[in-house]
């Protein structure tokens, strides 16, 4: 549920040659002289405007002319780069130095950026505090019943798609694995086990751990969905938490699932958010229970 978004820009600017008028740089309010360069109709040195105004290649930091393209946080770079330019699997955004302070790459091949390596979510401190934080969002919303003490742990996506290999997508984050165990009185009961994406920043992890808890929810209340309507379903809670948050992260994080083309997470979540937009939480959730 994640993809890289892309435009194509174009620069437009006109050189003059300085014929009768005085003219003004925008930049050091000094007189201009001779030629001049007008850059969103602001005029400037020549100097002024390559120093200071020309927007700049993220990666190679050479002035942007003609065709550039824009990552999902608007960061320019050539077109020339678009083969081997590195996106951060959290943000999206393109590494590099200037704009990333570099990234990392990870042994199971993702690539992360520095900027979301300084927020992952590690130690069991960390787990048990976002855990807690999710559980409480979900209640306002009528998900309730789900215990808090339902193991979490972390796995890279390697171990995670051997664990899950009925879903097996190098797009997963999350996983949670349901059994019975007998009781010492011979009766069963659940147990669950949930999964997810080690070295996920703090609202990620939490928009995929929101996402895992109503599949349990699912489950306690025996409910049985085809996996379109169980994944759009389960989805809802990542974007309700996205929304919550509503930083830009999480708002790239809004638009990558609503562009999804994933006949599960992307349009069964698409459906079971109209049908969430129409009807609210409560009726949504009372329906499913029928
Ligand atoms: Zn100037
Ligand atoms: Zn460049
Ligand atoms: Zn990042
Ligand atoms: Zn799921």
């Amino acid at each position: 549920m994640h993809q890289k978004l892309n435009y194509i820009f174009l620069l437009f600017f006109v050189s003059y040659i300085f014929t009768a008028d005085k003219n003004i740089c925008n930049h050091c309010n000094q007189l201009i002289s001779n030629q001049w360069i007008v850059f969103e109709e602001n005029d400037y040195h020549n100097n002024c405007y390559e120093n200071h105004i020309a927007p700049k290649c993220s990666l190679c930091l050479e002035i942007l002319t003609g065709e550039y393209l824009l990552d999902a946080w608007g960061n320019p770079f050539h077109k020339i780069h678009e083969a081997d330019g590195i996106y951060c699997s959290s943000c999206s955004r393109i590494i590099s130095e200037g704009v990333t302070q570099g990234g990392y790459k990870l042994d199971d091949g993702r690539f992360l950026c520095s900027l979301c390596q300084s927020n992952i979510v590690q130690s069991t401190s960390q787990i048990n505090i976002s855990k807690l934080k999710v559980l409480t969002l979900l209640q306002k919303i009528g998900i309730e019943g789900i215990n808090k003490e339902i193991n979490i742990t972390l796995a890279n996506r390697i171990t995670l798609q051997k664990l899950a290999h009925k879903i097996s997508s190098s797009q997963l984050k999350g996983f949670t694995k349901f059994s019975y165990i007998k009781s010492p009185f011979g009766n069963l009961a659940s147990e669950y086990k949930i999964y997810i994406l080690d070295r996920l920043p703090t609202i990620e992890f939490e928009a995929v751990l929101a996402h895992e808890y109503l599949h349990v929810w699912l489950y306690e209340n025996n409910i049985e969905l085809s996996p379109a309507e169980r994944e759009g379903f389960c989805n809802l809670a990542s974007s309700y938490i996205y929304e919550q948050n509503g930083s830009t992260f999480s708002h790239i994080h809004l638009d990558s699932m609503d562009a999804d083309t994933h006949p599960n997470y992307g349009d069964g979540f698409r459906e079971m958010k109209s049908n969430l937009e129409k009807n609210g939480w409560k009726t949504l959730l009372h329906s499913l229970r029928q």
